[in-house]
């Protein structure tokens, strides 16, 4: 997986294979023209391990941080870019964040958008999300308590496999299937390898 894709590219692939937390975050970019720090670090990770390389990943955010002024974003935040890249700083080899770390790390304010929805979101936020990210792609409020009963049980990732079942349901994907051989999201590249897998 990985590979080919374009900063153009990016909108047009969260809705038709990112998992809600990056769903979220493509979304709150897009109404806000800017991302906060963890926020960015979690998507920037993602979209790189998703195949995006550095030169659009620099067209990707400068596009996207439309009200920003060039000297501020080169100065300010291709920088940042960079260091994803391990092009600055320490020049690590960052992997993206898997569920785990994403459900537990870095726990988000109210003015947040990194997490993960279905740990971080109140109920009535996370259904009102769900029902818009998703209803389009077949999930039903006939489909959320379900969910939702996962959700308070604490059971956030089996939540997210439920949903990856039910939206991928025209592919034949089948309960109890998961993102393949029953297997249960892990990891946000693994959701939309997998769903990108499915729609060749
Ligand atoms: Fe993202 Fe993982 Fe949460 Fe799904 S369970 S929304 S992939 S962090």
């Amino acid at each position: 997986e990985g590979g080919g894709i374009t900063a153009d590219m990016v909108e047009d692939l969260a809705r038709r294979h990112f998992p809600a937390c990056m769903r979220n975050l493509q979304e709150t970019l897009r109404r806000d023209r800017h991302l906060k720090h963890f926020g960015r670090w979690q998507y920037g990770l993602f979209l790189k391990v998703l195949g995006l390389p550095i030169e659009e990943a620099i067209a990707f955010w400068r596009k996207s941080f439309s009200n920003i002024q060039e000297d501020k974003f080169n100065k300010e935040y291709k920088y940042n870019i960079r260091h994803l890249y391990g092009l600055e700083g320490k020049r690590a080899n960052y992997p993206a964040k898997s569920c785990t770390q994403i459900l537990t790390a870095d726990q988000p304010g109210s003015s947040d958008s990194h997490g993960c929805p279905y740990r971080h979101f109140s109920p009535d936020n996370l259904q009102t999300a769900l029902l818009s990210m998703y209803s389009s792609q077949g999930l039903t409020a006939a489909d959320l308590p379900e969910i939702m009963s996962t959700v308070k049980a604490g059971h956030y990732h089996v939540a997210c496999t439920r949903v990856f079942e039910i939206t991928h349901a025209t592919r034949g994907v089948k309960k109890g299937e998961g993102v393949g051989d029953g297997e249960s999201v892990t990891h946000p590249n693994q959701y939309a390898a997998r769903s990108r897998e499915l729609e060749r």
